[in-house]
């Protein structure tokens, strides 16, 4: 049996940095409608930023100002979590 190296003789794998990465857009592989915002029931709870997957919630410094759509996938995760009803499900050629 070959002689295992140790943890610190293994050579350093590669990482990218954000500004490094592809941005691949991740909206065109939504399926199932998107979710459209209701900006006046907002409480600015920021919750479906935090949950979002595909960080497509846009922020205006800290307020909800809406979804990329770009890159949301239309999960749903960001209208489940809402508590105010500012987001609700819609079909993706009436949003
Ligand atoms: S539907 Fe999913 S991907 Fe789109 S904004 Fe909501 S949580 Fe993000
Ligand atoms: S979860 Fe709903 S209430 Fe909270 S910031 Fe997002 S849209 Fe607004």
């Amino acid at each position: 049996m070959p002689q295992l190296k140790e943890w610190n003789e293994l050579p350093v794998a590669g990482a990218l940095a954000p500004a490094q990465a592809d941005h691949p857009l991740t909206g065109g592989w939504r399926t199932a409608g998107r979710p459209v915002t209701h900006l006046s029931a907002c409480v600015n709870c920021l919750l479906c930023w935090l949950y979002c997957p595909d960080s497509a919630i846009v922020l205006d410094g800290t307020t909800f100002a809406g979804i990329d759509y770009d890159y949301c996938k239309g999960c749903a995760l960001c209208v489940e979590v809402c508590p105010a009803n500012a987001l609700s499900m819609e079909p993706a050629e009436d949003a």
